[in-house]
């Protein structure tokens, strides 16, 4: 069975806290000093161009990131703001570096649910979003957006939030593709807010381009991202593999599929897991391949389907 270890990770980081450095062709970087086990060393801020310039997601309300940011592009102007989506590693910033500069603010949307909320369901991940998020101008796929001398192309990409986009940069072949793909990690797809088959939908839709590097919202850039992204799609039908694996054995919770399928799993993001099973599990209760009783929730327990019920 194909486990978590097929992906090849590059959990190295060339970026110090808020010094700015080239990393593309017309693309300088800024991380956030906002380390944690979502995060992994801070939130990646892009400013593309030179002379007239966009800031794609000014990241977190840290003030140090804004100056940081701003100290970056002292003597140009900075013309446009672009989000990738709305969590608060991304998007907080996004009034200061308005204020300061004047920029529109580019994004698919507000933060919205990949799907309605069941009966007594709560947001796990709640603290996470950017509710007070508002573009100035919303993107819709495939829209492109141009300054002075770069053009970025908006690819809608869901799964990891309902608004989730990437950017294709055209002038410098390579993608900005936010939390949907990262180096160093998977990334969390957690219900309601996030959708797998959205998710699986969006990496299909990337696998189709042929930018081979991308600049991702944590962690280095991505060389060979077309292959990054199959081995990404293989890893997410290994999981699902190994939950149906699991099941094999007899109706299950989350917490014990969680436990089954990931190993030696940093014990902070167990939470985080079992939220990404729900997301498979919602999956395969759509596809008709598990059953649960009502809609698929934290709290179910799970059967392969034509399994008998278990404890009778
Ligand atoms: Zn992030």
């Amino acid at each position: 069975m194909r486990m978590a270890d097929d992906v090849p990770f590059d959990k190295s980081f060339d970026l110090e806290p808020d010094r700015v450095k080239e990393v593309a062709p017309l693309v300088r970087a800024v991380a956030a000093n906002n380390p944690s086990p979502f995060t992994f060393k801070g939130t990646v801020s892009y400013i593309i161009g030179s002379g007239k310039v966009a800031i794609l997601d000014p990241g977190p309300d840290d003030d140090a990131h804004v100056a940081a940011l701003l100290d970056a592009v002292r003597g140009e102007t900075v013309t446009h703001i672009f989000v990738t989506h709305t969590h608060r590693d991304h998007s907080p910033a996004v009034p200061k570096v308005k204020a300061a500069t004047g920029a529109k603010v580019f994004a698919e949307g507000p933060h919205r649910l990949a799907r309605p909320l069941h009966i007594g369901e709560t947001r796990r991940l709640d603290a996470s979003a950017d509710m007070n998020f508002r573009p100035d101008v919303a993107l819709a796929d495939g829209e492109t957006v141009s300054g002075d001398g770069w053009t970025l192309e908006a690819l809608t990409t869901p799964g990891h939030t309902a608004n989730h986009m990437a950017f294709a940069f055209a002038e410098s072949d390579l993608i900005f593709s936010g939390d949907h793909v990262m180096g160093w990690s998977t990334t969390i797809v957690a219900p309601p807010d996030g959708a797998m088959s959205d998710y699986m939908a969006s990496l299909h839709k990337l696998a189709k381009r042929s930018e081979p590097l991308y600049l991702p919202g944590h962690g280095n850039p991505i060389r060979n991202a077309p292959r990054y992204v199959q081995h990404l799609i293989a890893h997410r039908h290994g999981r699902e593999a190994s939950i149906l694996h699991r099941l094999g054995k007899g109706a299950a919770d989350i917490p014990t599929i969680v436990k089954a399928v990931y190993i030696g799993l940093d014990p902070r993001l167990t939470g985080a897991a079992g939220l990404s099973v729900l997301a498979h599990m919602e999956e395969l209760v759509t596809r008709g391949a598990v059953l649960t009783d009502g809609p698929a929730s934290i709290a179910g327990t799970y059967r392969l389907a034509g399994a008998p019920l278990a404890g009778g």
